[in-house]
């Protein structure tokens, strides 16, 4: 069962208390189809400049990522950059420069139409929607968004919620869409305006899960040093989704929610390990696996 990915592929510069590079691969479809690869074939959709490296296109490749949706546009490839506090927690967005993703509005290739797990990773409420108006019987449908939609796409970001199976946000976006300062009544909350689940990250703190009545507050997997938090909410939901195409077969349940969960933690903390998708292009499916046990072990959930 393969996963369709649709997000922003950017060139990022980063900046830590310790560190700063500059032009490293980022975006939110990057790690999201990264991740999804350890278990599903993955239909890659987004854009890039001429200036994109190609050592960045051998790397989805290496993942066997289906590249057919990858567009290479006349300009620069999207950039951001972003400055985190020493927390490593509080970031703060420096500079956006859209260049070729201002103009983006994809066509999926006929091969990627009927994909059945569906990922809308963090891109314009309304290229959300225009992705999902191509896409033919599709199993179950994933958004991830930003505050930067909730801020100026809402009505957009509310119409997209109704055509979805799963919202994934951060506990400030669940705040801030909701206007609720209780997690738990702001999870309700957004299942209320459509998706049947609904994951909200809170960073180091783990992730809280919301579906079928049922709740699973997932925690993070402990790690001394992290050196780089971008991309851990994609790559989460990226982990997730690919993981998800397992269970596709039949209807996806609260139970197949609760492990694609685990499995997007474990994929995240790997992801933060390192600077860009550096960890994610080494990590095997032995370490994730290994990962896996270790955290059931620390984190006392049965193994589901
Ligand atoms: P995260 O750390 O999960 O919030 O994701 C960070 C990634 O999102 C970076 O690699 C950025 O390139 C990408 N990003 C930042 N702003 C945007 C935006 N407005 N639209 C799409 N992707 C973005």
């Amino acid at each position: 069962m393969s996963v369709l990915v649709v997000g922003s592929i950017a060139l990022d510069t980063i900046k830590t208390p310790l560190e700063e590079h500059a032009d490293l691969l980022g975006g939110s479809a990057s790690y999201a189809a990264v991740a999804a690869s350890f278990f599903a074939p993955v239909n890659l959709v987004g854009v890039v400049g001429d200036d994109f490296p190609r050592a960045h296109v051998e790397l989805f490749e290496r993942r066997g990522i289906d590249l057919a949706g990858l567009q290479t546009a006349a300009g620069k490839t999207f950039r951001w950059s972003g400055e985190y506090m020493w927390d490593l927690n509080t970031r703060e967005t420096r500079s956006v420069e859209l260049n070729v993703f201002e103009t983006f509005t994809p066509t999926l290739p006929e091969t990627y139409r009927a994909t059945p797990i569906v990922l809308l990773a963090n891109i314009a409420p309304g290229l959300q929607h225009h992705v999902l108006d191509q896409i033919r019987a599709p199993k179950f449908i994933i958004a991830d968004t930003m505050d930067l939609w909730i801020n100026i796409a809402k009505d957009e970001l509310i119409s997209l919620l109704a055509r979805v199976d799963m919202l994934i946000l951060n506990d400030g976006e669940a705040r801030q869409l909701t206007g609720d300062t209780s997690l738990i009544r702001a999870g309700k909350a957004i299942q209320a305006m459509g998706p049947k689940f609904v994951a909200i990250k809170k960073g180091e703190h783990g992730c809280l899960l919301f579906g079928e009545g049922e709740f699973f507050s997932c925690p993070a997997f402990p790690l001394e040093d992290i050196h780089d938090p971008t991309g851990a909410g994609d790559t989460f939901a990226g982990g997730l989704a690919g993981c998800l195409s397992r269970f596709a077969g039949g209807g996806i349940t609260f139970e197949d929610l609760r492990r694609a969960v685990v499995y997007g933690s474990v994929l995240a903390s790997y992801n933060v390990e390192k600077f860009s998708l550096e960890r994610l292009r080494t990590v095997t499916e032995d370490d994730i696996a290994e990962r896996y046990r270790l955290f059931q072990r620390m984190s006392a959930f049965e193994a589901i």
